[in-house]
């Protein structure tokens, strides 16, 4: 009897959820950091404090490797997609955009002319989350590259909507957003000539909602720490 109360609390435990169509690697870390909530929370915390990315968190944009005739679109896309989701999130946008400055920032953002060689690739994101933790505190370190693709097909630039649309989807998995199907979303594919650089309402609200439960998972491993 108290193996079965047990095993159905630990269930409980594990079951917080993210919101359908949350990116599946988002997901599996936000699981693995419940799991150490109980035991080990300053853990689990630091993991939260990640996946909800450190306020202030800069992203800095090397436009170097761009002719300079066409270093103003890039810039255009990068600024018009950070405002979407800056727009969209108020208070809770946690990144900060800057152009040039490499040295010190956590994240930085490139221009290449392809990503893996590959013409329908055309944005990439990698993040490196780092903890340490003991039973009294803990320590979070984000780092990543953004890779955004020069051409969309040998010669053809992209357009300041396309790069809009890239960087904000991008951004979309940063937030915990996964890719879908439709072309009328910023996490749908990204069709050449015809970018969709807008966020729709339920993105935004599913967006708020991982955040949300982040936060609340967050409060509730705080909680175990004591
Ligand atoms: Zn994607």
């Amino acid at each position: 009897m108290t193996v079965t109360t047990l095993t159905a609390a630990a269930a409980l435990a594990f079951s917080a959820k993210l919101p359908a169509g949350s990116d599946p690697s988002f997901e599996t870390y936000f699981t693995q950091a419940l799991s150490y909530s109980a035991a080990e929370p300053h853990r689990a915390m630091a993991m939260f404090e990640l996946l909800l990315v450190p306020e202030r968190t800069q992203i800095s944009v090397d436009l170097s490797d761009l002719p300079e005739e066409v270093r103003g679109r890039f810039k255009l896309g990068f600024e018009r997609a950070f405002s979407l989701w800056d727009r969209a999130l108020g208070d809770d946008f946690p990144f900060d955009l800057r152009f040039g400055e490499r040295h010190g920032a956590t994240l930085e953002a490139r221009v290449v002319d392809r990503i893996d060689g590959d013409y329908h690739q055309m944005g990439e994101l990698f993040v490196t989350r780092r903890v340490s933790w003991s039973k009294r505190s803990h320590r979070a370190e984000l780092t990543g590259t953004m890779k955004i693709s020069r051409f969309s097909r040998p010669g053809r630039l992209l357009t300041v909507d396309e790069v809009t649309h890239i960087v904000a989807h991008e951004l979309g998995h940063a937030f915990g957003l996964g890719d879908a199907e439709g072309v009328r979303e910023i996490m749908g594919p990204v069709l050449i000539g015809r970018p969709f650089a807008r966020l729709t309402a339920d993105e935004v609200r599913r967006v708020r909602a991982i955040r949300e439960s982040i936060r609340e998972e967050y409060r509730e491993a705080q909680a175990s720490a004591g």
